[in-house]
């Protein structure tokens, strides 16, 4: 799929004010700082649609782009930045899990994780709540120039591995880099795959 057109549309923190629920939604998320803002503008093409992150876990918005008037891209607020007090991080938690629990149009989260990292214990709990919420997700590992292949495959298989101990069947695992522009096809294509379904 090419995107043709991004559009963004809104930011929020009520389910209730968000678009409409007449079209298939694919959602971003992960821990602040991962890369979120830079994959969103390679997938989109459009360099500046997503902020890259000067204040990092500052904005808690639910941010609506519509892509070829077709699919929704939701732009979530990060996690695991340290510097959030604990007032912002509980309503941070109350505002996502109510868009997980009442987002009907919702059809996949792509969770992103650093590819330089060993596995987070934060990354690996929220796909656990993910899984508990009984939400579809796929994993984007981001930022593969940033070390060789051989260390990305080892993040990349301790991450399954590790995930393996609660999961009886893996998600999708992408990997991505918005620098070297890898990924973007893989992701697009799956969403696309998904929407015709
Ligand atoms: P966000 O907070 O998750 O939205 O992360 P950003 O997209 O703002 O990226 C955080 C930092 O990582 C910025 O300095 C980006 O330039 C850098 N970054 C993001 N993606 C990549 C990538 O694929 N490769 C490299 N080398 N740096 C990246």
């Amino acid at each position: 799929m090419d995107i043709k057109e991004a559009k963004f549309l809104m930011s929020n923190t009520k389910v209730e004010e968000c678009p409409a629920p007449d079209k298939p939604e694919y959602a971003f998320i992960g821990r602040s700082n991962v890369g979120k803002s830079s994959l969103i503008n390679m997938l989109t093409g459009q360099k500046g649609l997503a902020k890259t992150s000067s204040s990092p876990g500052k904005t808690q918005l639910i941010n609506h782009f519509l892509i070829n008037n077709s699919w929704y891209l939701v732009d979530l607020p990060g996690y695991g930045y340290a510097k959030v007090s604990k007032e912002s991080r509980e309503k941070w938690r109350k505002m996502i899990n109510y868009y997980f629990l009442k987002r009907e149009n919702l059809t996949c989260v792509f969770v992103l994780i650093d590819s330089r990292h060993e596995p987070l214990k934060q990354d690996l709990e929220f796909t656990e709540y993910l899984g508990k919420m009984g939400v579809p997700f796929v994993i984007v590992f981001t930022k593969l120039d940033k070390q060789s292949a051989l260390k990305t495959e080892a993040n990349v298989s301790a991450f399954a591995r590790k995930m393996s101990e609660t999961w009886d069947e893996l998600p999708l695992m992408f990997k991505t880099s918005a620098e070297k522009r890898i990924g973007k096809d893989e992701i697009l294509d799956y969403i696309e795959e998904i929407n015709v379904q």
